[in-house]
């Protein structure tokens, strides 16, 4: 006579002595490995005792087969590489400009080593971490003086509550702006200290409205650089000298905030042409803010350059230490900046000017290349060529601007009903590469701008393992 006995599960201490579970605990630790295999067991109790599990399923091999899965996957981590085959090219989201090797190379000095971050080797003396990059940024913008700190928000937020706290800040209409990610300027403004008044209408703002805002509690005159929309048709806009020039008429400093701000011409290299540092220097601007990580293709940082007396300032304010860049930034930037001093080879050695500057000819030779592979991995279900596509900037950068590129299409080769749900899953099976591949949805297909594909073979390797549902 046979009596059926419920399985039951094995004990913490058992597992721990099996020979399938030793050498997970070799692999990730004692602790961590106790601590799964207790989030486990606790999991399978409700069902042991309901019957419903089969005693293969909780037998010491199975549990820890289970455990190595779930360690694996902890261990693994969020900070990952993708493929960016989205078409622009300074995405916010995926981390805007990739540094040069150099810039690589001088981060893992300033994370390895001790260095002179705030020590002045020539004078033995306290040093200023902004005296590091100084000389370089005053070279190649033609600044009186600089200080940077984490990104271009703060550099806007530092310098308006440095020169504006409890005074009026005069902006037109047409300049306030939002910028992805909750930054908008009369938010800034007020959390600043800073009063808003705003003068002119969205399209046409003159030399008289300011001249009417102008007065006593007069604290500053701002102008934002438009950089994720155009006003375009009946418009008018101030040249900035001329509103330089009106607000030093006045006693007052005019701050030019312009969001990616490029140190050189980029019309040289067949770009959009970008306001560049320097000439909104010349042009009067007293204070200039720009990103390390848009154009300038360096680290996430917010450059502040102008006049000497508002730099000090600027420098005095307590929020300032509060929002100071780290040694890795630094280090990074000093080396970007570096590159800019040889404008001739800049397009070969940064990254993100390299990628810019590719050739649609170029894109379009890689994405016939690569159909055949794409083709044959998703099947007959779906056509896919080589296209040319229209990519962008990114980061505000010329909004309206398209760069001319090339990307691999595929197209769903079913019902108009059915194309939508197909188009979702092969986007999300790319997601789900080892080194996920982000494209772009748009006309009843998925193109893949391959602008930014550098690293084929990584790229085709990895196809084997997509797996796109019916
Ligand atoms: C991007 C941008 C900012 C914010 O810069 P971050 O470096 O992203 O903080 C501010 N102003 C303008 C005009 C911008 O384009």
């Amino acid at each position: 006579m046979s009596v059926s006995v419920a399985p039951r599960l094995p004990s913490i201490d058992s597992l721990l002595r099996h020979p399938a579970c030793r050498p997970l605990s070799e692999r990730f630790g004692r602790e961590a490995l106790l601590a799964c295999l207790r989030q486990l067991l606790d999991e399978l109790r409700p069902e042991v005792l309901s019957g419903q599990v089969a005693a293969i399923e909780i037998g010491p091999e199975a549990l820890a087969g289970r455990a190595a899965e779930r360690l694996t996957a902890q261990r693994r981590s969020h900070v990952r590489r993708v493929f960016n085959l989205t078409g622009t090219v300074l995405h916010t989201n995926l981390g805007r400009a990739l540094l040069p090797e150099d810039a690589i190379e001088a981060v893992q000095v300033a994370a390895r080593y001790p260095l002179n971050l705030e020590f002045d080797l020539a004078s033995g003396k306290r040093g200023d971490r902004d005296d590091l990059i100084e000389g370089l940024i005053r070279e190649l913008t033609g600044a009186e003086a600089v200080t940077v700190v984490n990104n271009n928000a703060a550099a806007v937020l530092l310098t308006l509550n440095s020169l504006g706290a409890r005074k009026e800040g005069i902006i037109s209409r047409g300049e306030l702006i939002e910028i992805g990610g909750a930054f908008r300027i009369p938010d800034i403004m007020a959390r600043a200290g800073v009063r808003l008044h705003e003068v002119g209408t969205t399209n046409r703002t003159h030399a008289r409205d300011y001249e009417a805002a102008l007065g006593p509690r007069s604290g500053l005159i701002m102008r934002v650089h438009a950089s994720n929309y155009s006003i375009e048709g009946f418009t008018a806009r101030v040249p900035t000298a001329e509103l330089a020039e009106l607000a030093h008429r006045h006693g007052l400093p005019l701050l030019e905030d312009l969001g990616s701000g490029s140190l050189l011409d980029l019309t040289r290299w067949g770009l959009p042409a970008e306001p560049t540092v320097r000439q909104a220097l010349l042009d009067g601007a007293d204070i200039v803010t720009f990103s390390g990580d848009k154009l300038l293709g360096g680290p996430q940082a917010g450059l502040i350059v102008g006049r000497k007396e508002l730099i000090a300032k600027i420098k005095k304010n307590p929020l300032k230490r509060a929002l100071r860049v780290d040694k890795l930034t630094l280090a990074a930037l000093e080396a970007v900046l570096g590159l800019y001093r040889d404008p001739d080879r800049l397009a070969e050695r940064l990254p993100s000017l390299r990628l810019l500057t590719r050739p649609q000819a170029d894109i379009l030779a890689q994405a016939e290349r690569l159909q055949p592979a794409l083709a044959q991995t998703l099947g007959p279900a779906w056509q896919v060529s080589a296209e040319p596509a229209l990519g962008m900037i990114g980061s505000g950068s010329q909004p309206v601007a398209r760069l001319p590129s090339a990307a691999l299409c595929a197209r769903p080769q079913v019902s108009k009903r059915l194309r939508g749900r197909c188009l979702l899953n092969l986007e999300a099976a790319l997601r789900r590469l080892p080194v996920p591949v982000l494209g772009r949805l748009d006309d009843d297909a998925l193109w893949l701008d391959l602008r930014q594909l550098d690293d084929e073979p990584a790229w085709l390797a990895q196809l084997g393992h997509l797996q796109v549902p019916e």
